[in-house]
């Protein structure tokens, strides 16, 4: 069997270290906001190149909390609207509905699901405040076009970077872009915990403060509360297995570009869309993290069974857009269509540090023996 992501190898293959780790913490007798956390944050924030980073309990609250923050700060008010892309994970979107604004879809560009600045230019109103790009899949949206956008229209940018864990463009990396960016270590993402955590970049030390405060209660100082905060803390052992799993986490990226170049050069099935480097010359530089390897066909369900009996697993992120899931009636009579047909066409296949080129191989070659008509 070839699985989608081995992550009891994957953490099995830092066993040691994240004991070491573990045990330091419990040995401390200190569970909470403690050195761990600022460790980790200290090393987040450097890697993204950004001045701050603020540890939270998951990457939706990540997004939320910035939200919240530019609220408190009198940057953004109930009913602004923020521009998202149509075709990304619902945290986005519940981010934005959670604070009581308006999240305005706006179809990504085709060939690389992600936010593109004519497009979005387009879905801008006076009402707009702010553009939330996700770097879907691994890659960064066009950020130096988002951002000179932004600046024109005096938007805040907030980065959903919770799949592109270290990706650049000109070797600036996600987290480093918008005025904020939100990530998440869900164990399966690219920089993945054992259980729930999340962050916060930004080189904006006014929010830098105020989500310090958000995260635990409002309060900087204990029983002192300036705002009506939540509880979104880091915990200490899940940000000293953060630290432990930062150290690899470049060559982990490393690994999962040598699976996704084979099958860029070994998948050729006209009926199977590669994902596709961007058009835009400028945008050369960029370097793809490869969270996910997302190919395309117009008989999805066909593909994932003919896998399946070869002994692939793969999975679809994600089968229903956000617009049409009951959770979001209101949305639900909208039409987006290409973000509906990605939705109905796309398919992940295998990949991760651990996966050996054989396998990439004959992930290939299954895919080559696929016949799209049955
Ligand atoms: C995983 C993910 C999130 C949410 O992260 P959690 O830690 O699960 O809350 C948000 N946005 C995108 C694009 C994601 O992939």
């Amino acid at each position: 069997m070839i699985p989608f992501l081995d992550l009891k190898s994957l953490n099995a293959s830092h066993r040691q270290e994240l004991i070491e780790a573990a045990v330091k913490v419990l040995d401390s007798g200190w569970y909470i906001q403690g050195e761990s956390l600022v460790t980790f944050e200290k090393e987040f924030a450097d890697y993204c190149g950004a001045k701050y980073c603020i540890g939270v309990a998951n990457g939706l609250d990540a997004l939320t909390l910035t939200i919240r923050a530019w609220k408190e700060l009198g940057r953004l008010r109930e009913g602004d609207e923020i521009i998202v892309p149509a075709n990304t994970y619902i945290a986005s979107l519940l981010a934005v509905t959670e604070n009581r604004l308006v999240p305005v879809l706006v179809e990504p560009d085709k060939s690389t699901y992600n936010l593109c600045a004519v497009k979005v230019k387009s879905a801008i109103t006076s009402r707009t405040k702010a553009i939330l790009p996700v770097h879907l899949y691994g890659q960064l949206a066009n950020m130096p076009a988002i951002i000179e956008l932004a600046r024109e229209n005096n938007l805040l940018v907030l980065e959903d970077s919770a799949q592109s864990h270290g990706a650049s463009i000109d070797g600036r990396k996600a987290g480093s872009w918008g005025d904020a960016s939100g990530f998440s270590f869900y164990p399966g993402k690219n920089l993945g915990a054992l259980g729930d955590a999340g962050a916060i970049t930004t080189s904006d030390e006014e929010l830098f403060q105020i989500l310090k405060a958000l995260r635990n209660y409002g309060s900087h100082e204990k029983y002192l509360n300036l705002y009506q905060g939540v509880n979104s803390r880091l915990d200490e052992i899940q940000a000293a297995m953060l630290s432990v799993k930062l150290k690899y986490l470049d060559q982990e990226t490393q690994a999962r570009r040598v699976i996704a170049d084979t099958y860029l050069n070994n998948i050729s099935n006209e009926s199977i869309i590669l994902p596709l480097p961007p058009s835009d010359d400028a945008l050369q530089l960029m370097s793809h993290v490869w969270h996910l390897f997302v190919v395309r066909t117009s008989n999805r369900e066909a593909l994932q069974q003919h896998l399946k009996e070869q002994g692939i697993q793969t999975l679809i992120h994600y089968p229903i857009p956000p617009h049409k899931q009951q959770a979001n009636k209101a949305w639900n009579d909208k039409s987006f269509p290409l973000t509906e047909s990605i939705h109905r066409e796309v398919l992940s296949l295998p990949i991760s540090p651990l996966m050996s080129v054989e396998d990439a191989l004959a992930v290939a070659r299954a895919c080559n023996s696929f016949s799209a008509c049955g």
